[in-house]
């Protein structure tokens, strides 16, 4: 459903919009980067609000979040769009183009995700939440008015602006983020966006919520032994009980590079040992 976009200003003839670090400067009848915000006679209007692509009841470790609630399963929703366009992405299929999708008002997916069974709340993952934003903190907020107890997860990039995200923090309870690389030029040119609000997002949530990061290691690209120790190092400095994913790359998308081997996952992985407390490797 096309609703009014939360995040933007009105400038002379254009729209900025400042969800997420992009800061899109939108002509008219133009979208942003991310494709589901577009500028129509003067304001800013989101076309994913409530436009769900994927549900599944998946277990807690497939998001992946190996220390929170473990051995539990979420009612897990997607939406279509992204704010990065990574070259490797397994889910292109919903997020770089406007898929096929059904619209579930914000109450109706809150008694869902009360009355499935054995399901501890909702994760908004296989596109990226954070370009979902009104839908996302509109259905967090009312499930927590609905039951406290309930859990929302994010699996995101990471790359949101400071005020929305410290706006949906109060109602989040974990978040996996991408850390994709700690290497600026792989973000411009792999993912299309910035290493430093990805890292602000971190030390952000980690005061908020319980926080797990992802790292997909590609081979030949982010690999090196130096990069996952500057990884760890970083999320060290933060918190040394950050639980980190390491992930292992398959060609996939606009990617083919050769798989990551084996032995350069396990050596991360010591790498990464030397600096966090929780290090594991999947995809493996
Ligand atoms: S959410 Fe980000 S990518 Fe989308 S229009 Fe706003 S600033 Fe641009």
């Amino acid at each position: 459903m096309k609703t009014e976009a939360m995040f933007y200003e009105k400038l002379e003839n254009k729209i900025h919009c400042f969800l997420c670090p992009h800061n899109c400067v939108i002509e008219e009848n133009h979208y942003g980067k991310c494709n589901v915000r577009i500028h129509e006679h003067g304001k800013l209007y989101t076309i994913n609000y409530g436009e769900v692509t994927s549900v599944s009841l998946d277990p807690i470790e497939k998001k992946p979040l190996h220390y929170f609630k473990p051995s539990t399963n979420i009612l897990s929703v997607g939406s279509f769009g992204c704010n990065f366009t990574c070259g490797f992405c397994q889910n292109h299929q919903i997020s770089q183009v406007k898929a096929p999708s059904n619209f579930i008002t914000k109450e109706k997916l809150v008694e869902l995700i009360l009355t499935v069974e054995n399901n501890i709340g909702i994760a908004f993952t296989y596109n990226e939440p954070s370009i979902w934003f009104e839908y996302v903190y509109e259905v967090s907020k009312l499930l927590k008015e609905m039951n406290e107890k309930a859990a929302v997860v994010l699996v995101t990039n990471g790359y949101i602006s400071e005020e929305p995200l410290k706006m949906l923090l109060p109602y989040v309870d974990a978040m996996n983020i991408d850390l994709k690389s700690y290497n600026n030029k792989y973000y411009n040119e792999i993912c299309g966006g910035n290493l430093s609000p990805v890292l602000k997002t971190i030390e952000i949530a980690n005061k908020r919520c319980h926080v797990e990061v992802t790292t997909l290691l590609v081979s030949n690209e982010n690999d090196s032994m130096e990069e996952v120790g500057d990884i760890a190092k970083f999320l060290s400095i933060i918190n040394n009980n950050i639980p980190l994913h390491l992930s292992r790359y398959f060609p996939r998308y606009k990617m083919d590079n050769p798989p990551t081997s084996v032995e350069d996952m396990i050596r991360a992985e010591k790498v990464a040992k030397k600096y966090l407390n929780r290090v594991s490797l999947g995809n493996m």
